[in-house]
């Protein structure tokens, strides 16, 4: 196999390294596949390049249009996917390891793209929040905007997960309009450098928007700013060293850290043999310990059974580990394939050593393990290994001592409040799963240990079956924890985004704020002209634009007859003397639904014409009843619009409906779709 140079890209090149490269070895074999190397790059440049070209072309870009550059990448590494699966084999990974590499990486793209079109606005600026009143003439309004920053988040990426590890990070920022600098682990970084180049190559993203380093980082931390952003994963030693470096707290550098972290999975005292609980959590751990060989900062490194239960769990595990073949990851028989290097070999067998001091082995080798394949003495492969300890308060390694590898220590509880005090004792985590069919247990965990996880799985029948499993980290879900796990937190749908942005309170008159934002805020004087709103094409409609109904009176044969007709016969609104007790009403009123419906009948405009749909009501409050005989009349104004396809778009209107005193009855937003 041709020793494969792998190469950095750097203000628009591909770059290689003519000098101290470093080898990179087959997991599997040991023999030499690739180099790795960052020589002569000029880091301030690359940081630079970022600055002035990138993030100007992503900046000028909407939200939308950034969503649909990521969902053409995650295309392009889906059109390719093959030739990534190919190159995964070397580092140890079984093709199932590389779905969740390859194809959850590219889903998380696909889940951004997703997210980015349905809930950010077709604009470059994100509004955060209700408008707030800040004088009693409401002249004078505050409210919370994002706007994206104006530097390169440099991201730095473990050796684990090199594709996904890329694009988890990469969604969220380039969502934001922001452009980032790649740094994968050397290791693993000819795969992370075959995908980017997928990337560069589908000629979707503007000059600028992504470099990468494969290497070293040299000097680049020397060149960060206050517009910058380091998102790292890693070890808690790295994140330490990098995080404390003086421009980082010079220039106030956001840093986030995805740390190592030692998970906990609970069996609940609801769960004995006899339970499929107790079924599903020996799976899940065995599993945890196996998948990627353990090399998942989510794996259970720590199991918690009740005591009584600890024989029964370790022979279950026992004997669902001995099933597990490893060796060569092409061979489609073997589970497990190798740890991801040879010094990792060393690393996890070291920390073996420490941790069996305070918790014996009581399953695997770490020096040995029968291997299904040809060719494979060179590789750093590894047996599961499953260490017990009964006095889990006084084994201290097992909650601060990370393996990283398919390691796992099983240890009794004693009650439930134990159990927890226990998982919390590994000083902040980033999962926690918890098999249990007990609501009450459940509580208890997410009371008394929500503050020590980032994410904490409830397994039990019911769901087990659509259930991600303890160590999938997913696009639509936080993920990091406090503490050891490093404090930060990544993804959670469109927060992660809001990581690469800059959260600013404007403050003005709601006239100059409304055109400044594009959204109409409260207070922003509004307009009428002859044409009706609802004429309007998508493209002529203005926030502010809108209407003012005549009014209508409701009358008690309204009432009676909205009552029968749909069927609602509430008390509240056809028994007078009940309602006359009613310390809300005092006598009939009519029915919220009916106020939306006569709303409808006073705006709306009946002719075929650009709106297409009503497709639902947001914000909606009932604010005062509506007695017989009153009057109604509404204002809709529009607030906001978000193109959603070429052909169409989201208009959002604010309705206010008001009685005959102008007291105000009812309000909320209309959303329509509209032709442009
Ligand atoms: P390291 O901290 O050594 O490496 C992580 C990344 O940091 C790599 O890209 C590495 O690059 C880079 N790096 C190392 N030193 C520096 C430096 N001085 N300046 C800039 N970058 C640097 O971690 P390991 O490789 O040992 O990874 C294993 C550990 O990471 C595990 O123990 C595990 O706990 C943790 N981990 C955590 C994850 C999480 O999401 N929380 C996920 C995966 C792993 P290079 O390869 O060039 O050294």
């Amino acid at each position: 196999m041709a020793v494969r140079a792998v190469q950095s890209y750097t203000e628009g090149h591909w770059y290689t390294s003519s000098g101290g490269r470093e080898a990179v070895a087959s997991a599997v074999t040991g023999e030499i596949i690739a180099e790795i190397g960052s020589d002569g790059i000029d880091f301030g440049a690359m940081l630079r390049f970022a600055r002035a070209t990138g993030g100007p072309a992503l900046r000028a870009m909407t939200f939308h249009e950034r969503a649909l550059m990521l969902k053409a990448l995650a295309q392009a590494v889906m059109a390719r996917k093959e030739e990534l699966y190919e190159l995964s084999y070397p580092s140890g990974a079984t093709r199932s390891d590389s779905w969740i590499d390859i194809e959850g990486g590219a889903g998380t793209l696909f889940a951004y793209a997703s997210k980015g079109r349905r809930e950010l606005p077709n604009e470059r600026l994100l509004i955060d929040g209700d408008t707030e009143l800040l004088g009693r003439a409401g002249t004078f309004v505050g409210q919370h905007v994002y706007t994206s920053l104006q530097g390169v988040a440099v991201h730095i990426n473990a050796f684990n997960f090199p594709i996904w590890g890329m694009l988890e990070k990469l969604g969220p920022t380039l969502l934001a309009g922001v452009p980032a600098v790649v740094k994968p682990a050397q290791s693993t970084g000819y795969i992370a450098e075959a995908a980017f180049r997928i990337m560069i190559e589908s000629g979707v993203l503007p000059a600028g928007a992504l470099q990468l380093v494969s290497g070293k980082t040299g000097d680049l931390f020397d060149h960060l700013t206050a517009q910058d952003v380091v998102a790292f994963t890693g070890s808690a030693r790295t994140a330490m060293l990098l995080q404390n470096h003086p421009v980082i707290a010079r220039e106030s550098v956001r840093f986030t850290a995805e740390r190592d972290s030692l998970n906990a999975s609970i069996l609940g005292p609801d769960a004995t043999p006899d339970t499929p609980e107790f079924d599903l959590f020996v799976k899940e751990v065995a599993k945890e310990m196996t998948v990627k060989a353990g090399q998942k900062c989510t794996a259970i490194r720590r199991a918690l059974v009740p005591a009584n239960l600890i024989n029964a769990a370790q022979e279950a595990l026992s004997a669902r580990l001995a099933k597990i073949k490893v060796g060569d990851p092409r061979d489609e028989s073997v589970r497990m394939g190798a740890l991801a290097s040879r010094s990792q070999l060393l690393d996890v067998r070291s920390r073996i050593t420490e941790l069996a001091k305070v918790a014996p082995i009581v399953f695997g080798s770490p020096d040995d393990v029968p291997l299904t394949g040809e060719g494979l003495s060179g590789g750093a492969f590894m047996s599961p290994i499953l260490l017990r300890t009964d006095t889990p308060w006084k084994a201290t390694a097992i909650h601060e001592v990370e393996a990283f590898g398919p390691v796992s220590t099983l240890m009794p509880y004693d009650g439930i409040d134990d159990a927890i005090a226990l998982a919390n004792r590994g000083m902040g985590s980033l999962a926690l799963s918890v098999v249990t069919h007990d609501p009450d247990v459940a509580r208890d965990v997410i009371l008394t240990g929500g503050a020590w996880h980032g994410r904490i799985l409830f397994l039990d029948r019911d769901c087990a079956k659509e259930s991600t499993g303890h160590g999938s980290p997913l696009p639509v879900l936080i993920h990091g924890g406090p503490g050891r796990a490093g404090g930060g937190e990544e993804m959670g749908g469109i927060r992660g985004v809001k990581h690469y942005m800059q959260r600013t309170a404007l403050q003005g008159g709601p006239a100059l704020l409304s055109k400044a934002v594009h959204q109409q805020l409260p207070g922003a004087p509004t307009a009428e002209g002859d044409r009706h709103p609802f004429r309007l094409t998508f493209g002529e409609i203005e926030p502010g634009y809108g209407i003012r109904t005549a009014a209508r009176t409701v009358t008690l044969e309204d009432i009676e007859h909205f009552a029968h007709f749909t069927g609602d016969t509430f008390y509240a609104h056809m028994d007078e003397e009940a309602a006359s007790k009613s310390p809300i009403f005092g006598g009939r009123v009519a029915h919220g639904y009916l106020i939306l419906s006569f709303a409808a009948g006073l705006f709306v405009d009946p002719a075929p014409g650009p709106v297409l749909a009503n497709y639902g009501l947001e914000g909606l409050r009932f604010v005062k009843p509506l007695k017989p005989g009153d009057s109604m009349k509404a204002v809709l104004t529009a607030k906001s619009k978000s193109l959603k396809t070429p052909e169409m778009g989201e208009v959002r209107w604010h309705v206010d409906v008001s009685n005959q005193d102008d007291e105000l009855v009812a309000t909320y937003d209309l959303l329509t779709m509209n032709a442009v």
